[in-house]
């Protein structure tokens, strides 16, 4: 079977990524223990992606896939976009950004609470050439928790047609709706077309 690298520790991730692209046995960062930390310094989530594949792909010189995500809020102007992962500053979790987030929207009224999930992903092809795929989900920013699966910002996320957040949903109905869901179909049709690659 094929291997594909993807750029990442978190093992949700992997297995969304399995589900999807299923002719190729899917390795992760965990089975490199000695990559060194990746300084995600690009000006876009594409620029980000591009980095920490090409960093990947420098040391397998196999294909590899990596991808950056960010939130962006209508009413904040896009925010947290670039700095979706650390929004509530450099000791950032889960719990902090969204505090931070909840915060930030408490006097936007309900109908001006969009917000989508971008995700860009890179991928690499045996030949070090770079594509890039994007998804995105549509939503809104509700005004407090609910449900207790999915991660990040998925508490307050209620994707556009429906009263649930992603975290109320069965992981199944979540990953189906998602922009990586979305980014990765795409490159599952690039790879089905590009059977060399
Ligand atoms: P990353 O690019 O996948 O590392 O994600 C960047 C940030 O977006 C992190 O704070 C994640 O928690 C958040 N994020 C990415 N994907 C999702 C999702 O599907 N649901 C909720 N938050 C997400």
């Amino acid at each position: 079977m094929k291997h594909l690298w993807v750029a990442t520790h978190n093992q949700g991730k992997a297995k969304e990524i399995k589900a999807i692209l299923q002719d190729f046995e899917i390795k992760t960062l965990r089975d490199l223990p000695n990559f060194p930390p990746i300084d995600e310094n690009g000006s876009t989530y594409a620029e980000n992606a591009q980095i920490k594949a090409k960093a990947l792909y420098e040391l397998v010189k196999e294909p590899v896939l990596a991808d950056d995500t960010g939130l962006e809020v209508k009413a904040l102007k896009g925010l947290p976009g670039l700095h979706t992962a650390r929004y509530a500053g450099a000791d950032s979790n889960h719990e902090k950004n969204i505090d931070k987030l909840l915060l930030e929207m408490q006097n936007i009224p309900d109908g001006q609470r969009h917000a989508r999930f971008v995700c860009d992903l890179v991928y690499i092809n045996k030949d070090g050439e770079p594509k890039l795929f994007t998804g995105i989900c549509n939503g809104r920013i509700i005004r407090e928790r609910k449900g207790k699966g999915g991660f990040g910002y998925d508490p307050i996320f209620a994707p556009d047609g429906y009263e649930l957040t992603l975290a109320e949903m069965p992981a199944s109905e979540k990953n189906a709706l998602s922009h990586r869901y979305s980014a990765l179909q795409k490159l599952n049709q690039y790879l089905a077309a590009n059977t060399c690659l």
